[in-house]
Parts: C-alpha cells; sequence; structure tokens
C-alpha cells in the first residue's frame, strides 16, 4: 500500500541538499547534476510534475571565486551566494538542457511565504511554468535574508514550497539513506528507519547530533520539515542522493530511504 502511494505520486519536489550538489572539492557536481536531469526527464515523461528546491549557492560561490570559504561575515556570505546561484543555475540550465528541459529560478524568503499575494503569485508561477514544462528550481533569496528573517534551511524552504504548492511526496536528497537511530558518521550501532508514523516519537528516541561538512541544517530540520508536510497529508522521503538512479529506485521500490507516512495513507 505504501509502495503504490509512493509510486502513484504526481506531484513531487525533490529537495537537494549541500552536500549531494557538489563533490569533495566543493564544485558543483556535474555527474549528479546529469543523473537528477535524465530522471526529471523520465518522471516528466510519465506525467509527473516536478519542484526542485536547490541549496549549493554559497559553496558555488566558494569555487567559482576561489576564496572567502572562511568569511563569517553576513555581507560576504550573502555575495557568495549573489555568485555561486549564478553558477549553479548555469549549471543546471545547461546540463537540463542537454535533456530538452528548461528550467527556470525562483529566489523566496520567508516572507513571501506569510504574504497573501505574495503567496498567490509564487502559486501562479509555479503552475504556469509546470503547465509549460518547464522545471523551477527554488533556492532562498540569500541577499535580501538577514539571519532573523532567514527561513534558515532548505528542508523547511522546501516543506513550505511542497504545501503551498500541494505537492503530494516531498523527496529531500542528502548525503545519508535515511533517519538512523543515532548519527551513524560516529555509531557503528546505527541502525535504518525505514518507516516512520509517529515522529514525536521518534524524535525522542533517536540521537541526532552532527551534520555534514557542507550542510546547513542537519537531521533535526529534516524531521521539522517532515513535520510540517506529513501534517498535510503529504509522504515524505529522505534518501541519499549520490546513488544513481535514486528518485527512480524510491519510486519503483529498488532503494529505500526513510519514508514519513503522512496520516492520510
Ligand atoms: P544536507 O546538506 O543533505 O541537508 P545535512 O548535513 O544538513 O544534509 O544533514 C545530514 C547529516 O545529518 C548526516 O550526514 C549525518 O551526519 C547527520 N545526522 C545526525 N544525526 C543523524 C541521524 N540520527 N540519522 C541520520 N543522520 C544524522
Amino acid at each position: 500500500m505504501e509502495r503504490n502511494t509512493i509510486s502513484n505520486s504526481k506531484k513531487i519536489v525533490i529537495k537537494i541538499g549541500s552536500s549531494t550538489i557538489t563533490s569533495e572539492d566543493g564544485t558543483i557536481d556535474k555527474k549528479f547534476l546529469e543523473n537528477l536531469a535524465s530522471q526529471v526527464k523520465t518522471l516528466m515523461d510519465m506525467g509527473k510534475e516536478i519542484v526542485i528546491v536547490s541549496s549549493g549557492a554559497r559553496i558555488a560561490g566558494v569555487g567559482t571565486l576561489g576564496k572567502w570559504s572562511r568569511k563569517e561575515d553576513i555581507h560576504y556570505k550573502q555575495a557568495l551566494c549573489a555568485i555561486g546561484q549564478v553558477e549553479l543555475m548555469d549549471s543546471y540550465r545547461k546540463i537540463f538542457g542537454s535533456h530538452g528541459l528548461h528550467v527556470g529560478q525562483l529566489l523566496l524568503t520567508k516572507e513571501d511565504f506569510n504574504h497573501e499575494s505574495r503567496t498567490l503569485n509564487i502559486r501562479n508561477t509555479l503552475f504556469t511554468l509546470l503547465d509549460e514544462g518547464v522545471v523551477p528550481i527554488i533556492n532562498e533569496n540569500d541577499t535580501v535574508c538577514v539571519e532573523e528573517i532567514k527561513i534558515g534551511d532548505n528542508d523547511m524552504l522546501a516543506a513550505y514550497t511542497t504545501v503551498l504548492w500541494g505537492g503530494d511526496l516531498l523527496i529531500m536528497l542528502s548525503d545519508i539513506e535515511g533517519i538512523y537511530t543515532k548519527n551513524p558518521q560516529n555509531n557503528e550501532d546505527a541502525r535504518l528507519i525505514e518507516v516512520i508514523e509517529n515522529i514525536e516519537e521518534i524524535e525522542n528516541s533517536i540521537s541526532q547530533d552532527g551534520k555534514s561538512s557542507f550542510g546547513t541544517g542537519g537531521i533535526a530540520t529534516k524531521i521539522l520539515a517532515a513535520k510540517k508536510v506529513t501534517k498535510y497529508g503529504t509522504n515524505v522521503i529522505v534518501a541519499k542522493g549520490k546513488k544513481e538512479n535514486i528518485v527512480l529506485k524510491l519510486l519503483n521500490g529498488e532503494e529505500k530511504g526513510t519514508l514519513f507516512l503522512s496520516k492520510r495513507n
């Protein structure tokens, strides 16, 4: 039953974590993007609609400039995002273009989701892009956001987007297979939790220290995002992004991650 709900999902949001979109040397992982584009094309040919929420602007900025990686000053961070966002979208445009797909960029802030006419405009833009077969790629608009008004991490941005659009599946691609009982990076006995029905129970029973070197939110924000989305009847999957054809395999049951089952199932 779970398999069917997942494979029948039509409106899918795919969130790409920083560690998934970058290679170990900090540059954009073109091989990953190539495989993502081919999966998105296959899914669209099957009649599904795909929205991408992509991290990676700041790292792409460092990769492009070759400096400022250790600057903690907010203006430098924002400047890096401004530089890196162009680089990021350039890679998406070229690689998705080679699969016959157009991409459109939406840079959003928390305020946009709290504002009636702005949310309406976001929805209308999303619907128009999707109706015309264009892949929307969303990121937080870092240049206008100071820390206090930031959504802060793309797990939550993906959750807001999924709810606003009325998506029926959110897939969060990370550097990890899913949610474990403990952080598997430093606990050999950590066990993958394949299905989560009661998020509160899980929150209290797992340990969630640490995050990958490029990541910003860690596992806690993935759980928060899943909480928000499942409340609206939408399922959420956390899975390892760098596995080949991961999205297609998740949909046909060949790969597992952690499935947060919404109350509607
Ligand atoms: P992303 O950039 O994909 O959003 P993050 O680095 O923010 O990823 O979060 C994923 C990281 O969270 C993993 O690499 C892992 O080290 C860490 N982590 C901490 N606790 C857990 C846990 N209980 N289960 C899975 N991952 C965990």
